[in-house]
């Protein structure tokens, strides 16, 4: 395995690389200060090709020029570079996510197939960074597994993460528009999508209302303890390209003022943004003032997609608070917020002889 390429950086590879969230990855990628993509993966389907042939390109900026001629690989092939992102099929990913981490590649992964297990951390870095003590619990020796939690789940984690610490949340409703992008490629056929919201996504309600509950538990001898708060979710697809809009309603402890909540989101900053981590946005979660907003299409891509926008703020007659959150799904839900993970244990030294380059 190579520990350093020529330039000083990390080697990566993407399994998955030619999906929705692999090209994320290979695009956020490009000119990364510490990370330099050496590997990509797919299916059979993909193997073997030059990269540019083998993807059917779908984000509005342009393929980088590094990726483009590289050949395309097996995801179950051996590899040389020392940390590998999955945005794999979650059918397939869990078995080799495994395979390379115990072949000592740290694995940092988009799928669902680890996110539960009892020894893997389910890292939000804003949030529970310290959940990555898991990592010495893990037998994969000098590799590991780190995984992101769902897209929506991420949107809803650094809203409620400010008002959980500062005030306590005891009961979430959460009522989800996503995007049709989360649906992977080739996506929602059109005549589906269209004009049309679909009130079922396979799995997800389920996840919003599991994995908020071990991103915001404790360490415990036998894993992350569940924290004690109650979330009800209801999951739609809707025809948005990309940015998935939460509506929120939740009760706090200690009846703070609506002035209070807002202060709460507007003073918040995590581990990456006190380390300085290059994929952490300014500021985590920002605030919108106005009737209207926030917006997919004008608030996706706050903090270069890595930042959840929060509105709408005004009381709930039956939880006592309300807001709307828009979160971008395939970056901070998946490519973006998987690569600050990745920043995370890199700038933590969670894992042996994996370091920063010196600038
Ligand atoms: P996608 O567009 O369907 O891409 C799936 C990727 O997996 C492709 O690169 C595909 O390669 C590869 N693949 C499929 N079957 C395979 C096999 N048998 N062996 C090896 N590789 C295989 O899906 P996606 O939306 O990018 O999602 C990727 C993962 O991230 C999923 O686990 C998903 O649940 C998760 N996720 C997605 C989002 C989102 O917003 N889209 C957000 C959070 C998490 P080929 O092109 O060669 O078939």
């Amino acid at each position: 395995m190579t520990t350093r390429a020529v330039d000083g950086r990390i080697p990566v590879g993407v399994l998955g690389a030619t999906g929705s969230v692999g090209q994320r990855m290979v695009s956020l990628l490009e000119g990364h200060p510490w990370f330099r993509l050496e590997e990509v993966a797919a299916s059979e389907r993909s193997a073997g090709k030059r990269y540019a042939e083998a993807v059917r390109w779908v984000l509005p900026t342009r393929m980088p020029a590094e990726a483009a001629d590289l050949l395309v690989r097996p995801a179950e092939a051996g590899s040389e570079a020392r940390i590998l992102f999955s945005a794999l099929d979650a059918d397939v990913a869990g078995p080799l996510e495994e395979r390379h981490a115990r072949a000592g590649h740290l694995v940092v992964s988009n799928a669902r197939s680890h996110r539960m297990d009892a020894d893997v951390p389910l890292l939000v870095p804003e949030v529970n960074a310290e959940h990555l003590e898991l990592l010495l619990r893990q037998s994969f020796r000098s590799g590991a597994i780190v995984t992101n939690p769902n897209c929506s789940t991420i949107g809803l984690a650094l809203a409620l993460h400010p008002l959980h610490q500062r005030f306590g949340v005891e009961r979430v409703l959460v009522t989800t528009l996503q995007a049709v992008s989360g649906a992977g490629l080739p996506g929602v056929p059109s005549l589906v999508a269209l004009d049309n919201v679909i009130p079922f996504i396979a799995g997800e309600e389920a996840k919003l209302e599991t994995e908020t509950l071990k991103i915001f538990g404790r360490l415990g001898e036998g894993g992350i303890v569940p924290a004690s708060l109650v979330v009800s979710a209801q999951c739609n697809r809707v025809p948005v390209v990309d940015g998935h809009t939460l509506c929120v309603s939740v009760s706090l402890r200690g009846a703070p003022s609506l002035e209070e909540v807002r202060e709460a989101w507007q003073t918040f900053e995590g581990e990456p943004q006190r380390l300085r981590l290059p994929s952490a946005p300014p500021r985590p979660v920002l605030f919108v003032e106005g009737d209207d907003v926030p917006q997919p299409r004008l608030h996706r891509d706050a903090g270069d997609g890595m930042a959840s926008t929060v509105g709408r703020l005004r009381r709930c007659p039956i939880l006592g608070y309300r807001f709307v959150s828009v979160t971008h799904n395939t970056v901070r839900g998946a490519a973006g917020g998987s690569i600050l993970c990745a920043e995370l244990v890199v700038a933590q030294r969670r894992i042996e002889g994996l370091e920063a380059p010196e600038e």
